[in-house]
């Protein structure tokens, strides 16, 4: 892959054996040097300027803490301690943490493409972390409440004690070749001309082949053979992980589930190379922006 992978390549150490030491996260609260990201209302702070990167908080912005979800230790980048803090009940953040014409809360997906490579990664495990604390408060195995654990890497019911840990779920994404075409599709609603690569979430006792196989015939009704993996790319909207994968088609019909998607087509090696140059009205194509790990699938197949 010529370009990192948005969202992957954290700097950061996530700290398995330390954080299970309670006294060892009270110690780092308290340090002068340890980092805090507010997150309200999973919106991240970014520094406004020339240059966008995370904006941190003093450790006085724990008192503001969502109480289901606590201050969460996030691991450790070069010796120094980072923590997410979710602060959503909070009216005005930036007035109150005094960031008011220094930094903003954004919205992840939208300021991400402008962080540095490192701060994306962070931003998503933070998010993704904050956002499953907030939405598992009670057991679902007896519906008793849950308390954080591990610095925040799991939750314990306090009443059967069963430890729940955030998911992640698999999501498969494939572009499928067939000689010197590639298929894509389009969703309803995508503005004009804009295609990207079929995917869906991995179901319960599938492989990832056979996840991509059904999802491939499901929306185009185009037969799979072989599958081979590219590459993949955590996605924290609320926590995905994207598969890429190259497949080969064994047909080339298409019969398109119009619930499913507008139209999949098949396209030219040399239009969607074109496309990718950032030359869409040459090809009358649109591509996903790097950001998405579609376009890299996409850039991987040009160059075989
Ligand atoms: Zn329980």
């Amino acid at each position: 892959m010529p370009h990192p992978i948005i969202f992957s390549g954290s700097p950061m150490d996530r700290a398995d054996h330390e954080r299970r030491d309670p006294k060892f996260i009270e110690d780092r609260l308290d340090r002068e040097d340890s980092r805090f990201i507010p997150l309200w209302r999973l919106n991240a702070l970014v520094k406004q300027g020339d240059e966008a990167g995370l904006a941190f908080a003093r450790n006085v912005v724990c008192e503001h803490a969502n109480p289901d979800v606590g201050t969460v230790f996030l691991g450790l980048v070069d010796d120094v301690a980072y923590f997410a803090v979710d602060i959503s009940s909070l009216e005005n953040p930036e007035e109150a943490l005094g960031a008011e014409g220094v930094a903003k809360f954004e919205d992840v997906r939208a300021a991400a493409s402008r962080l540095p490579a490192p701060d994306a990664a962070i931003i998503a495990h933070a998010r993704s972390r904050v956002d499953w604390h907030a939405r598992h408060p009670f057991c679902p195995t007896c519906g008793d409440k849950t308390v954080v654990r591990g610095g925040g890497s799991h939750r314990v019911c306090t009443g059967c004690s069963v430890e729940h840990f955030p998911r992640t779920d698999p999501v498969a994404i494939a572009v499928v070749t067939h000689g010197e075409r590639c298929l894509l599709g389009r969703q309803h609603g995508w503005p004009d001309e804009m295609y990207s690569a079929l995917a869906g979430f991995i179901e319960s006792g599938e492989s990832l082949e056979e996840a991509v196989r059904r999802e491939v015939k499901e929306e185009s009704g185009v037969p799979v053979g072989d599958v081979h993996y590219v590459a993949s790319q955590p996605w924290p909207f609320a926590a995905s992980l994207m598969i890429g994968c190259i497949a080969e088609a064994l047909d080339d019909a298409v019969e398109v589930d119009r619930f499913e998607l507008e139209d999949a087509s098949w396209f030219e090696k040399d239009r969607v190379e074109r496309a990718l140059g950032g030359d869409p009205k040459g090809a009358e194509l649109i591509v996903p922006p790097p950001m998405a790990i579609a376009h890299h699938l996409l850039v991987h197949w040009v160059a075989s």
